[in-house]
């Protein structure tokens, strides 16, 4: 399966993604956790993009697009990968369609108020990139990933003033990409206001009546936290 996932910050794109990749053993490439992880690296692409992520601006096309074409060569990503974050400009799209033909595009999406709550309370792990969630989803030790006890991090970006920009250039920039999708027929639309349990399995469902998720699970019993 060759997936999108796209919609506002918030809405659980990277949650959803984490649950297919670790089930069907896909790779799960984030453009925002290939991003964080150069800055922590302090490359010089770190150094370039950190401006832009610290003010909750988009990264410019051409570095996106280059970054995404080069991981998308990689031998892992022969039966399928999910793409989260990118594309998110209608360039990125189009720049996509020159790369490889994708399954379906997963738009994800909750109403404003709600994301900004989640968001407020979310901590990542960076080294696993897992995500976690003080008030639904919190972690059994004191702010320390479950899986390999590193100390989980507030992203720089969630402080609520980078969240308001966020929201403001999602809007003027990545919406449109809903529209082009679902003008191919390849959209998908996902609700992600009830409990993240009950619509994986509705979206699980979805993609594999319509034969978009052929794979057989690598790791059955895996769970959306
Ligand atoms: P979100 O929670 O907003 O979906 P991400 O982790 O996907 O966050 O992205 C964090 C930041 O990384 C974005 O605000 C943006 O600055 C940058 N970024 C990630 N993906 C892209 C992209 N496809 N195009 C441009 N910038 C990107």
């Amino acid at each position: 399966m060759k997936a999108v996932f796209i919609g506002p910050p918030g809405a659980g794109k990277g949650t959803y993604a984490s649950y297919f990749s670790r089930k069907y053993c896909i790779p799960h490439i984030s453009t925002g956790d290939i991003f964080r992880d150069e800055i922590a690296k302090g490359t010089e692409l770190g150094e370039i993009i950190k401006k832009y992520i610290d003010k909750g601006e988009l990264v410019p096309d051409d570095i996106v697009i280059e970054v995404v074409k080069k991981r998308l060569n990689q031998p892992d990503t022969r039966n399928g990968f999910i793409l989260d974050g990118f594309p998110r400009t209608l360039n990125q799209a189009k720049a996509l369609d020159e790369i490889t033909q994708i399954d379906v595009a997963v738009y994800i999406y909750v109403p404003i108020e709600i994301a900004i709550e989640r968001l407020s309370n979310r901590y990542i792990c960076p080294k696993c990139h897992r995500i976690y969630n003080l008030k639904f989803n919190p972690p059994k030790n004191d702010l320390r990933c479950d899986y390999d006890g590193e100390k989980l991090i507030r992203r720089p970006d969630d402080e609520p003033e980078v969240v308001k920009n966020r929201y403001k250039v999602y809007y003027e920039q990545s919406h449109p990409v809903i529209d082009y999708y679902r003008r191919k027929n390849l959209l998908i639309e996902v609700d992600n206001s009830s409990s993240a349990e009950i619509v994986v399995v509705l979206l699980e469902k979805t993609l594999i009546e319509r034969g978009i998720l052929k794979l057989k699970p690598c790791n059955p019993n895996v769970s959306i936290r």
